[in-house]
């Protein structure tokens, strides 16, 4: 247990810019520790708030309310890779990237690549269901959980899910406690599905003139039957914080193709075919080559700071072929501010990070532009959320989202699970 400010400091804040200093942290070693806290949480009634790697861009494992943080990131084993399963068991502390490289020595894969994958933890991935550039064919966390061991408010330790692949006995809680935010329990061991690494793997940059050439080129590789593993956009705000070379280039398109060395060449060639015409160039690069430019694209929201010294980070998703609308008008309300607006990510499977960068002078027109692109992407038919979640700063939100019905529905399973409301309260609702 830390008690003494310098300690506490260190888990005050997350990637939202937030900051609230926990009375206490606590690092557990084992799921009997997790759960006596839970346990004395119960009874003493103070609040324990999950913590994994604190990567969050919500204000999701911040001590909004004061209490314990709980940082799981001491309970980092993996406890078993399976081939002949295809399942991985790990702790909740485990870094993404850790299980994929011990994956990888066993020809193993597991997709789901959140663009903090080398820094944030399985338990976070799962808590906030999170996506990245490979949702486009391999969908995101939930399509992996198989099974979790859920500690639940009181300290109950609840075994849920299976082993399999398919399993319906009963409603599936599983899945109900991935992306739940750590508001309903404290996940302290996690089997995901793995998959058969994929043999090839090539990366294609496709550079336009405009952002809607980008975005109508990406739509027409995948209208005709080519499923990159991802297509990422880069708007020309983008452009400018990567100090991109080439002037006339207004938009980007990083693709990415896997499978057979004979599949990818088959499904590059095509998507070089159908692109070709509305591009200015395509490059073509492979092994480290191809890295380079994915890190690029991951230090993107970093290098989003330089254009701007406040920002606010949403990561919204519509249907995909709404995005060229959504991105044009999105870029006529910031100019009627006069604030700068970078929309960029996994349009591929529709969803954009929206951030409007501003002074703090400028703080009222951010306000108000969030809320008009907000109001947007609901009036077509779209999400708020994605990936990142509700947490503190899309909270005020949920209810322009969700029915009044299913609110309430909600809320009951939160009091369910958490009668006392102790388990990271005052996030979500
Ligand atoms: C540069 C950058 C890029 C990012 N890119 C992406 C992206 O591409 N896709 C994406 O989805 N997200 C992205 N994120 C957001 C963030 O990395 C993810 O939400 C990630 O899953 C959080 O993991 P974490 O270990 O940091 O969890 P934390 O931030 O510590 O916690 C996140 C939430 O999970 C809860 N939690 C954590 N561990 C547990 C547990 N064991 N049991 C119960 N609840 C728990 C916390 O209470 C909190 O509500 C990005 C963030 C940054 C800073």
């Amino acid at each position: 247990m830390l008690e003494d400010e310098s300690h506490r400091l260190a888990y005050a804040y997350d990637a939202s810019g937030l900051t609230y200093l926990p009375e206490a942290v606590a690092l557990p070693e084992n799921t009997r520790e997790v759960s006596r806290i839970l346990a004395l949480s119960y009874e003493e009634e103070f609040p324990v708030i999950p913590r994994g790697a604190g990567t969050a861009t919500t204000g999701g494992p911040l001590a909004a309310e004061g209490g314990l943080v709980l940082a799981l990131s001491r309970m980092d084993r993996i406890l078993e890779i399976n081939a002949q399963d295809l399942v991985a068991v790990v702790e909740p502390g485990v870094v993404n990237a850790r299980l994929k490289e011990a994956l990888a020595v066993r020809g193993l894969f597991y997709p789901p690549d959140p663009a903090s994958f080398r820094f944030s933890t399985l338990g976070g991935n799962v808590a906030t269901c999170a996506g990245g550039p490979r949702g486009l064919k391999y969908g995101v966390t939930r399509d992996y959980v198989l099974a979790v061991e859920a500690v639940l408010p009181g300290g109950e330790v609840v075994p849920l899910g299976t082993r399999t692949l398919k399993g319906v006995m009963g409603y599936d809680l599983t899945r109900l406690l991935v992306g739940s935010e750590g508001t309903l329990a404290v996940l302290t061991k996690i089997t995901l599905k793995v998959l058969p690494r994929p043999p090839a793997r090539r990366t294609l940059l496709a550079a336009f003139s405009s952002e809607e050439s980008a975005l109508s080129g990406m739509q027409a590789v995948l209208e005709r039957g080519c499923l990159p593993a991802a297509a990422e956009f880069l708007d020309q705000t983008a452009l400018s914080a990567l100090a991109y070379p080439e002037r006339e280039v207004r938009g980007l398109i990083l693709f990415e193709f896997d499978g057979t060395e004979a599949s990818v060449a088959e499904e590059v060639s095509r998507a070089r075919k159908l692109l070709a015409p509305v591009a200015l160039s395509l490059k073509e690069a492979g092994g480290r080559e191809a890295e380079r430019l994915w890190d690029l694209r991951r230090g993107l929201s970093p290098a989003l700071k330089r254009l701007g010294s406040r920002r606010t980070s949403d990561d919204i998703v519509l249907p995909r072929s709404r995005l060229g609308w959504f991105v044009s008008q999105a870029r006529a309300l910031a100019q009627k501010y006069r604030l700068r607006l970078a929309c960029f990510g996994h349009a591929g499977d529709g969803n954009l990070h929206v951030n409007i960068l501003f002074e703090p002078e400028e703080e009222p027109q951010a306000r108000a532009l969030r809320e008009d692109l907000l109001r947007l992407v609901l009036e077509l038919s779209g999400t708020l959320s994605g990936e990142h979640g509700v947490g503190l700063t899309r909270r005020s939100w949920l209810p322009a989202e969700v029915p009044p019905p299913a609110l309430h529905l909600m809320r009951e399973i939160k009091r369910l699970f958490d009668p006392k409301g102790l388990l990271n309260p005052g996030k979500i609702f």
